[in-house]
């Protein structure tokens, strides 16, 4: 599927080195999102990773939500993630929860404690952190570490009937408290929450099975071969194959990590996400300046160019910030490619065209794309009364303005060339209008013995259509707006993420319909935004990059 061939890269490498071994016969990958939010941009580097992964190597990838925390959860997530992964192209083998395997999960649990690899623990959350130890001196032992098989097994189906209260008991792997990672200090494997509903299994369950103790065994029941994650749970590995280890696990998948996507511009997680949508920050998780999927699907970016993204960012093992530049580098090629040429006026000036008989209306043609003639071509109307943009004129200026001037001459994409005979102004001095003549000579052709100083764009006023146009900027005005420690991230919202402006644009652009996505002439790639019932224009992104790098 992927347009450009997907670059090599470590994790390539290990599944090939498995075929090539016989280790594996089939590649089977998962991607795990936890619905608590809305995907992002983020997200996408890994569902391009796990997706893709298994289809070039003809093998398989699962959706599976990672739902083990019942607070934050909710059913409208699960939706909108099933929405956005196949909004990129990507159909799972299996569509699983987390939470189908609470019974299976609570039963790995009793092997361990049967095989004296697991306990109940009654020291508060407080008095566990005590115990812990720190990255320099050993942890201390629980002193219920050691309680007998039976009582355990007594204790751990009483915590699953309710008989406790939350943090009153945990249970806990019984690892190695002077363990050099903290993570095998005897981590939680269980906790209490009574009062939550679960989006999936209601209040069938008032113990949760911890994510270290979850994950390995989800990908194990799945049969999962390689279980690809970010580089924060690198410390867990050994958790990871602790668990399958001490289990009669089905299979043991080899988890792999890899750097996490960071972005210019923006921010990425899921909380500060939330934030951004809960404070009214933006109009919600679908707003155009937002880096989640649904954001960028609302803006006019394609599922190809966010795939292609991806694919150019690359995946290593190092963290890195990309540049905002190279996501809007990807959107650019493929609409540069796809979009149809279009004319919008988004500053409107009147210009009358005094030789241009009134009341008349003459059919154009403008081509559809100037390098593919297979995109064929629309109708424009001419008349005598257009609309060109503001910035198109200048009363004066140097040979370098290609525009239009007083006394100069331009020529109007796909029309005719006029000259600007006068400048109409209000009392303040305000340019209201322009009179010029055209060459009606012109259509098509260059005039004899004259050099026209450019082209500029044009919409009938008599035939144009009104239409609401918001100019999109980047959401934050500094590169890295969480990476001050002493300032909250809303502090570094860029004022003008979101210009509107009242346009005019061609008629054919009133059949568009929403989603449609065009190149606006000069000014850039815009689509018809899918949530307003008026005509109403995102911009995409600027025809160049304005911010300089990328
Ligand atoms: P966040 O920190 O944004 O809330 P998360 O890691 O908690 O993200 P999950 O729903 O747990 O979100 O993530 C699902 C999968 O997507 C995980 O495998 C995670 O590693 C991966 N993922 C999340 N964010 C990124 C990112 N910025 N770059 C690459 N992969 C990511
Ligand atoms: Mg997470």
């Amino acid at each position: 599927m992927s347009e450009n061939s997907t670059p090599t890269n470590f994790i390539r490498q290990i599944i090939e080195d498995d075929l090539a071994s016989g280790k594996h016969s089939r590649i089977h990958t998962r991607f795990p999102p936890e619905p608590n939010g809305y995907l992002h941009i983020g997200h996408a580097k890994s569902i391009v990773l796990n997706f893709g992964v298994a289809e070039d190597y003809q093998g398989q990838c699962n959706l599976r939500f990672d739902d083990t925390n019942p607070h934050k959860e909710d059913e409208e997530y699960v939706e909108a993630i099933k929405e956005d992964v196949r909004w990129l192209g990507y159909e799972w083998a299996g569509l699983y929860f987390a939470s189908d395997y609470f019974e299976q999960l609570y039963q790995f649990a009793v092997e361990l404690i049967e095989k004296g690899k697991a306990f109940v623990c009654d020291l508060s959350a407080e008095e566990v952190r005590e115990y812990r130890g720190t990255l320099t001196e050993p942890g201390r032992e629980s002193p219920w570490r050691n309680r007998s098989v039976e009582e355990n097994l007594d204790l751990f189906r009483r915590m699953r009937e309710g008989e406790f209260e939350d943090g009153a008991r945990t249970l806990r792997a019984k690892i190695d408290m002077a363990a050099p990672n903290m993570n095998m200090r005897d981590p939680a494997l269980y906790r209490i929450r009574r009062g939550a509903v679960h989006h999936q299994t209601g209040d069938a369950w008032c113990i949760y099975p911890m994510y270290d103790f979850t994950h390995p065994i989800s990908d194990a029941l799945e049969g999962i071969t390689h279980s690809l994650c970010t580089l924060e749970f690198e410390d867990h590995r050994p958790l990871y194959d602790w668990v399958l280890d001490n289990i009669s696990a089905p299979c043991h998948p080899r988890q792999i990590e890899f750097a996490r996507l960071n972005l210019e511009y923006t921010v990425m997680s899921k909380r500060k996400l939330t934030q951004l949508v809960n404070e009214g920050h933006v109009e919600g998780w679908d707003d155009p300046r937002m880096p989640t999927i649904a954001g960028l699907r609302r803006r006019g970016y394609t599922p190809a160019s966010i795939r292609d993204f991806c694919n150019r960012i690359g995946v290593t093992k190092s963290d890195g910030t990309v540049e905002m530049g190279v996501l809007e580098a990807a959107i650019r090629e493929d609409l540069d490619r796809r979009a149809p040429r279009r004319m919008a006026v988004l500053h409107p000036l009147k210009v009358v065209i005094t030789n241009y008989p009134e009341g008349q209306e003459e059919r154009l043609s403008g081509p559809n794309h100037p390098k593919d003639e297979t995109m064929g071509s629309r109708e424009l109307v001419f008349s005598r009364e257009i609309w060109i943009d503001r910035a198109d004129f200048r009363e004066q200026a140097n040979k370098k303005y290609k525009r239009l001037i007083t006394g100069g001459e331009v020529r109007l994409r796909n029309a005719y060339t006029i000259i600007c005979e006068e400048v109409v102004k209000d009392d303040e001095g305000n340019i209201v209008e322009l009179r010029c003549t055209y060459d009606p000579d012109t259509l098509g052709r260059n005039p004899e013995g004259r050099k026209v100083r450019g082209v500029i764009h044009w919409v009938s006023a008599a035939a144009g259509v009104p239409a609401e146009v918001r100019l999109y900027d980047r959401l934050f005005s500094v590169p890295a707006p969480d990476g001050e420690k002493d300032r909250p991230f809303q502090d570094f919202l860029n004022p003008d993420s979101l210009k509107t402006v009242q346009a005019v644009v061609e008629p054919s652009l009133a059949q568009a319909e929403p989603g449609d996505r065009f190149q606006f002439e000069r000014e850039g790639y815009f689509c018809r935004d899918t949530a307003s019932k008026e005509l109403v224009f995102n911009r995409v992104v600027t025809l160049r990059d304005s911010w300089g790098g990328g």
